[in-house]
């Protein structure tokens, strides 16, 4: 049977994209009667990690997914995990090179700077403009023996298309001119993505690639390897991205993408799993509440949903609802939401918080309950009571939405940080600050420790309460 597979790379916190597109992978392995496996892809060592690695395992368990071979499970053709893999693919790029089919290059990231700027100028894409393509042998050798760093690039043809059959797509065709000579192989001798996940995909006898519609345009470079080794091609598949009503496409910077985001506010992993799944069947209206075994049922590739893939929460909110009714029996729905309770970082994390700040349990709702909602019911007399004019408020709420999208960690210590920046900035004391921010975190000015609430809110989340906060 096929072999499929989810290859997230662990840069963040898992997003529901991964997810989204690991389902179609497991639905087309279980209904072709094939395997869904697990690779992880972390060669861009400055952005992976291991906590990553880790949240995106226990992310793809929450939603009930399971894979026959992968980093925690093993299998025949492991290791799953690309790092334990660098080893495996410099005969690989020595090959390319034997072939000449790629070559090596010692421009310099000044040299390669510059070139782009130049390009940029004249109103070109950037591309490699192919100075080491011209390197003789001798020079080659003699540059190497000098200890000069170098990278390995690909050589792409110079006139003609790609032309290719997508699962999804149909025919699609790319001239080859648009193609950047790709480096294969990092000046600190890793793979790059390219390399690694054609590499990979053919050792680890991958049929069926699935992934998101932005890696369309990588499938010459992607072809052009399995041409370089001579190795049989993948049937390629693109997935329309999800979109918001407005078709924007679903980030991170707009929506909470996370999946803790939906696992802690109380979403059942079969109801998003259900939502997510719909996106790929066709189904008359009313048909809708699907388990995964009917969701497999339904799940037909050669006949794909033709709609846009819009991430529609009101939807998923009524699916939601209708699982939590319609699904659970009264002792399920007590049994799930006591496991959701004893798993949910956020409640936890926000009880401790909440210790020193109650007389009875009973008020934990009113203190901690905006650690759990979507929606804190901003409404303009929520900030009546503030000693900031409305104009001093929102200064405040936009100064700090722009500063806090420049740091690089998301925790108490920054956010902490940044806004005494920001104090510093608008020429106010702390006290002065934080009010309007606790009603825009928690919809009350008495709440929670707000730099620790921040901290668990979540980037996107805090985001997402600053932005309805200024409107
Ligand atoms: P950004 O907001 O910076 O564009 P992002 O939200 O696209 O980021 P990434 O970290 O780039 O998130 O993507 C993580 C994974 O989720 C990738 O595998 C990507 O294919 C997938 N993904 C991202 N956005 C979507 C989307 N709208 N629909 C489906 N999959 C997505
Ligand atoms: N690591 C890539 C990603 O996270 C995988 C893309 C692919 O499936 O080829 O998007």
């Amino acid at each position: 049977g096929p072999r499929v597979r989810i290859a997230p790379s662990p840069t963040g916190e898992p997003h529901v994209g991964t997810v989204y597109i690991a389902l179609f992978n497991y639905l087309f392995a279980k209904k072709m009667g094939g395997e869904f496996i697990l690779r992880i892809e972390d060669t861009d060592a400055t952005r992976s990690t291991p906590e990553f690695e880790q949240k995106v395992l226990d992310a793809l368990k929450w939603t009930g997914l399971t894979w026959a071979e992968g980093p925690d499970v093993g299998g025949p053709y492991g290791p799953y995990r690309q790092s334990d893999r660098k080893e495996m693919y410099q005969p690989y790029a020595q090959e390319l090179l034997d072939k000449g089919h790629a070559f090596r290059c010692f421009c310099t990231p000044e040299r390669l700077e510059q070139m782009r700027e130049a390009q940029r100028a004249a109103g070109k894409p950037p591309k490699y403009d192919g100075l080491c393509l011209h390197l003789t042998a001798e020079e080659v050798t003699s540059k190497m023996a000098a200890g000069e760093s170098s990278v390995i690039r690909m050589k792409i043809p110079t006139e003609g298309s790609c032309d290719f059959h997508d699962g999804v797509y149909g025919d699609v065709s790319i001239p080859w001119d648009s193609v950047d000579m790709q480096v294969l192989i990092k000046g600190d001798g890793m793979p790059t993505y390219h390399m690694a996940n054609v590499i990979d995909d053919h050792l680890m006898k991958i049929t069926h690639v699935a992934r998101g519609e932005e890696w369309l345009a990588s499938v010459p470079k992607h072809i052009l390897l399995y041409r370089y080794f001579e190795w049989e091609q993948p049937v390629f598949m693109h997935l329309s991205l999800m979109r918001n009503a407005d078709k924007s496409k679903l980030s991170k910077r707009k929506n909470p993408t996370s999946i803790s985001y939906y696992s802690a506010l109380g979403y059942l992993p079969e109801a998003l799993m259900n939502f997510l799944g719909l996106f790929f069947i066709q189904i008359a209206e009313g048909e809708e509440l699907l388990t995964m075994d009917e969701l497999c049922e339904k799940f037909d590739p050669d006949n794909l949903s033709k709609a846009g893939a819009i991430f529609d929460i009101q939807k998923l909110d009524w699916l939601n609802g209708r699982w939590l009714r319609e699904k659970l029996s009264p002792e399920d729905f007590v049994a799930r939401t006591l496991e959701w309770a004893s798993e949910n970082n956020r409640l936890t994390e926000g009880l401790k918080l909440s210790q020193s700040r109650i007389s009875k349990l009973g008020e934990l709702p009113q203190l901690a309950g905006f650690l759990l909602s979507n929606d804190v019911g901003l409404t303009p007399a929520s900030f009546a009571g503030l000693k900031t004019s409305p104009a001093e408020t929102l200064e405040i709420l936009n100064t700090v939405q722009a500063d806090l999208e420049k740091l690089m960690e998301w925790n108490v210590e920054t956010i902490d940080a940044e806004l005494r920046a920001v104090s510093d900035k608008l020429a106010k004391k702390l006290r002065v600050v934080t009010p309007p921010l606790f009603v825009a975190m928690s919809g009350s000015s008495r709440s929670l420790p707000l730099f620790d609430s921040m901290a668990l809110l979540g980037r996107s989340v805090v985001r997402q309460r600053l932005k309805v906060a200024a409107t």
